[in-house]
Formats: structure tokens, sequence, C-alpha cells
């Protein structure tokens, strides 16, 4: 089962590069462990995705509003989060290579779960059962160790000029919340949003990009009266759910919602709530949803000496309002819609490889042919066809490379649901009309040109 699941991994790491999605970071100069580069097609599907997210959380809404703060952020910042005490994961050191492995990881691998385990009780465990590290040597005791990426800002490198890359986009929200409030004076229940990037100094950055070091998220930090949180939490578990089921068309069976112990929750958390996927390496975390209660406000009240509280009109009093975090990683869901599109299967009696997106998330939604290319008459018309379709809908692409069986199959590789071919039918008969190819019956139809941009659209919705 393991082997079938890497190798499974192995081809979907190697349809991303041969296809242009993904790139292995710093790739010329050996790869940059836990980096990778995006190309022309992950960008799209990256950008589909981002869209989605943003329309469905923010624009559609009355009461979020769109932030986009700096990723360098005060010292102070991260000592208020709790993260300079506290951002850290469970970590031995193998005695003879020094080199450091997560704690948790190992003992997964050994079928141990290390949920709710304290670093003791680790150690017991990796003790109790010999646990080794993968160089078959022993290791020493678990502790933690801090994931922030360290910097200093400007030309003296002393203790007061340090700051870190973000380890999560949430603080520029809580910083922002005064800013929010007095420009906009928005009324509780409401929210701040942002995409952006962090960046952990994960011990074992592994599983493509399912666990990196330089990651994108897209969060939420909803504020509410602290009677209502269950209500809002509810109401966001809900809503993610349908962002990735009916926004990206992930397979239903293959998302787990999870409650989160308390001992696995994190120090500013009094509920979580994870939703998890099948992915071809097991049931991982995909993305979250916690309870930040008024901790975040709070601290930075404290640390910051400025006044985070909200008036309420209403009832005349003044508190720091509760808030809800739904919190997603583009690159975990990036490869959740791939792994989960991958497909093989027969057509026409070849075996064929493609992935299965939803129109919604495909980076080229329609693929123009005309049927040869050394015709002018062809060429022309298509071309006419291709530039009406790009004027309206996005990820168009025009393709006369090779011969049409080529081109089905490298359109299929990149999941394009659509293709579109112009033959000597459409040039010559007055009501033209092009021939329309379905990516996963591989069925054709005629569509008149007159009909094509309209057909289109609401397939792709
Ligand atoms: P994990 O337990 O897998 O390390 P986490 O619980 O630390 O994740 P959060 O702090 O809740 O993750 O971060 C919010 C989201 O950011 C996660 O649900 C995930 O989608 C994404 N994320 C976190 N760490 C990484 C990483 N190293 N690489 C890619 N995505 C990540």
């Amino acid at each position: 089962m393991k082997k079938e699941r890497n190798e499974l991994m192995e081809e979907i790491v190697s349809l991303s590069k041969r296809r242009g999605f993904i790139y292995q970071g710093s790739e010329i100069y050996g790869g940059l462990a836990g980096t990778w580069d995006y190309g022309p097609y992950g960008v799209a599907l990256k950008n589909n995705i981002t869209s989605l997210w943003w329309k469905r959380f923010v624009d559609d809404r009355d009461d979020m509003y769109g932030v986009d703060a700096a990723i360098l952020m005060h010292q102070n910042v991260w000592k208020a989060s709790g993260h300079v005490g506290g951002f850290a994961d469970p970590l031995v050191t193998d005695v003879k290579t020094n080199k450091r492995y997560r704690a948790d990881h190992l003992l997964e691998e050994m079928g141990v779960d290390p949920k709710g385990m304290t670093l003791d009780k680790m150690t017991e465990v990796i003790r109790e059962k010999k646990i080794k590290s993968p160089e078959g040597n022993d290791v020493s005791d678990v502790r933690q160790f801090n994931m922030m990426f360290k910097t200093h800002v400007g030309a003296l490198e002393d203790d007061a000029s340090i700051s870190y890359l973000r380890p999560e986009t949430a603080q520029g929200l809580f910083v922002n919340f005064k800013n929010i409030i007095d420009t906009f004076h928005p009324k509780l229940p409401f929210g701040l949003a942002q995409i952006g990037k962090a960046f952990r100094n994960e011990i074992a950055p592994r599983d493509f990009i399912f666990r990196v070091r330089e990651l994108e998220q897209m969060e939420i930090e909803y504020f509410v009266r602290p009677t209502d949180w269950k209500g809002t939490f509810e109401h966001f578990l809900a809503q993610q759910k349908e962002f990735l089921t009916k926004d990206l068309g992930l397979n239903t069976s293959k998302i787990h919602v999870v409650d989160i112990p308390e001992a696995d929750r994190a120090h500013y958390s009094k509920h979580s709530v994870d939703h998890e996927f099948d992915f071809p390496f097991g049931q991982k975390e995909l993305l979250g949803l916690a309870y930040r209660t008024d901790f975040d406000l709070k601290q930075h009240t404290e640390h910051s000496g400025t006044d985070l509280s909200y008036y309420d009109e209403e009832t005349k009093e003044r508190f720091i309002p509760h808030c809800i975090e739904p919190t997603f990683g583009v690159g975990r869901l990036m490869l959740a819609v791939i792994s989960d599109a991958y497909t093989v299967d027969e057509l026409g009696g070849e075996k064929r490889t493609y992935l299965k997106f939803a129109p919604s998330v495909a980076p080229v939604k329609v693929a123009v042919f005309p049927l040869l290319k050394n015709k002018p008459q062809l060429i022309d018309k298509a071309q006419e066809v291709f530039k009406m379709l790009r004027k309206e809908i996005k990820g168009v692409v025009f393709d006369d490379n090779g011969n049409i069986g080529k081109r089905y199959r490298r359109q299929d590789e990149i999941g394009t649901p659509f293709c579109v071919t112009i033959d000597f039918d459409t040039v010559e008969k007055p009501e033209a009309e092009v021939t329309i190819r379905h990516r996963d019956t591989g069925e054709q139809e005629r569509v008149k040109i007159s009909d094509l941009l309209t057909y289109i659209k609401t397939k792709i919705g």
C-alpha cells in the first residue's frame, strides 16, 4: 500500500514538473529543501483557488474587510502572540549524525498516534519501542524547536533589530483591527481577511508541496460578541466544506472533519476543528478552524499599550471581541485538487493520464485548435474563435502543435475540460459549427459558433 502511494506521488510530482505546474525551488543549484516554484499552469491554478476563496469569503459578503499586511513585523508582535516563546515542534536529534527529526513523525511511522502526548510521554514511548532515527541510530530526548525564521532589520545586528518572517498571516490582521475600526466603523460581527506568504522553518519538509518552509495562507479573523462564538464557528465550518466541494470540486468522500483534542490545540485556541483530506500519503490536515477567544486582541492591547476594545453602541458596553479563525493553506489545497484530479484510464483502447479538474479551477478552460496547421483558412478561423473566447473567458489557449491526438493528450494532462476544433466544415458551411471535445468522456459534439461562448460559459459556471 505504502509503495503504491509513493508511486502515485512520484507520478504527480513528475506530471507537475513535465507540464509546467510546479518545479523544485532553486533547482539548477540542486534545490532548496521545502521551497517550490510555480510555473505557468501552477500560477493559474493557484490564482483560480485564491480568487474563488476571495469571492466566497470577501467579495460576496458585506461583513468582511480585505487586508494585505507586511510580512516583516515588529518583534513585539511575536512576543505578544506567543510565537517567540511557544511556536515549536517536538524534535529528537540523531546522536551520531546530529540530524534532527520530528518526534511525532517517527512515532506515526511506527504506528503510534502521538496526538495528545506531552514531550516526556513521547520520549518514554520512543525509549519503550526502541525507535531509532531514519539512519538507524539512537535519538535524544524530545525537545521543542522554534520554527520562526529570524532576521535583522536595518544595518545593526543587535537584539533590538531582530524580526521574523511571519509564521502565519493572522497577526497582520490583529494588528490592523484598530485601523479597520477607525476607518470603516464596522458593527459586530465582522471579519478581516488576508492572503499571503508565511514562513516556517519546518525540520522535515516533505510530501511535495504539503509541508514546505515558505507557504501561502488564506486567513480570516472574524470578530463576534463572546456569546456568539458557537454559531459563527458552525457557520464557518459549513462554509469551509462548501468551499472545498462546491468551489474547488473536491470529492466529498475524501474530506474528513476532525475535532482537535485540547492537548493538540494551539496555545490560543479553545476549540479547533480541522478539515483533513485523503492525500496519496494518507489522511492529513488540509485546513483549520479555531476559536481564538479574545486571546490575541488582549495580548496586543497589553504589549502595545493600544486599546483594542470595541464599543457596542447598542448595549453601550466596551469589551474585547472574541475571534473565530478559519485558516487555509493554498499549497495544500493545490495538492488536494491535483491529487484528487489525477486520473488514469483507457480511452479508445489507449491508456491515458489526465487531470479531472473542476472547470472552476482548471488553469486552461478551453483550447482552440485548427484541424491542420498548414491551412491558412483554418488557422484564421481558429484565431478568430480563439480571440472571441479569450475576450470573455480567462484561460483560453491556441494550440496548433502536433496532430490532434497529441494536442488532446497534452490538454488532458493539464486538465483542460474543453477542446474546440475548427475544421473545413466550419469555414465552408454558412451556419458555422465547431467540434467540442469533452475531456472526461472523449465525446465530441458540434456546436454553432454563434452559440459557443454561451455554451462554454454555462459549462464552466
Ligand atoms: P501541521 O499540523 O500540519 O503542521 P498546523 O496545525 O501547524 O499544520 P496551522 O498553524 O493551523 O497548521 O496553519 C494553518 C494552515 O496552513 C494549515 O491548515 C495548512 O493548510 C497550512 N500549513 C501550515 N503549515 C504548513 C506547511 N509547513 N506547509 C504547507 N502548508 C502549511
